[in-house]
């Protein structure tokens, strides 16, 4: 709550984390300034994308940080983590190596970011059906399984997008109030 700004009820830190390519980058994109393949790297050094919305009369913004491709080599650094209060996981459903990799990224996110962060499961791609390997029916099971929400999106034709950004939020909503 460093950003204490009028009007602003509640201030909630997301990251994107995943592999490398999966997609983190046009999910945001697409959520906050609703554009895919931007020149999002003309960004450079802003670290995160604001949206702001209401739920419940609340003002509640999201501050939702985004990887500069650091995951490519592992070099997430716990300053990325520190005081997230949600998470948006994300895999390629046309890549198991994304999906077996989730757990991994669960471990690391439960070791740096707030105890109680929630995680929204995302599973994304899904207008690439013909190349899907990963069944939705494995991915629920998991996310069950571990106390996650889970939803397949595509950020190139907009598939659920807006209901897994809004889905985290409300449900980091209901955590903290
Ligand atoms: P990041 O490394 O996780 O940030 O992944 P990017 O957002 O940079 O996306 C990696 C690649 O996947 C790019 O070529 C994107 O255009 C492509 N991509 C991202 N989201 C989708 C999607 O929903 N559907 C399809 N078909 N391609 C996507
Ligand atoms: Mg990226």
């Amino acid at each position: 709550q460093s950003d204490l700004e009028e009007g602003i009820d509640y201030m909630f830190k997301i990251v994107m984390i995943g592999d490398s390519g999966v997609g983190k980058s046009q999910l945001l994109s697409r959520y906050a300034r609703n554009e895919f393949n931007a020149k999002s790297k003309a960004t450079i050094g802003v670290e995160f994308q604001t949206k702001t919305v209401v739920m419940d009369h609340k003002v509640v913004r999201a501050q939702i940080w985004d990887t500069a491709g650091q995951e490519r080599y592992q070099a997430i650094t716990t300053a990325y983590y520190r005081g997230a209060i949600g998470a948006l996981l994300v895999y390629d459903i046309t890549r198991q190596d994304t999906f077996d990799h989730v757990e991994t990224w669960l471990e690391e996110l439960q070791m740096h970011a707030d105890k109680n962060v929630t995680v929204m499961l995302v599973g994304n791609k899904c207008d690439l059906g013909s190349m899907r390997v990963v069944p939705v029916e494995v991915a629920k099971e998991f996310a069950q399984k571990h106390n996650l929400f889970f939803m397949e999106t595509s950020a190139l034709d907009c598939t659920n997008v807006e209901q897994a950004f809004l889905g985290l939020l409300s449900q980091i909503y209901l955590t903290i109030r």
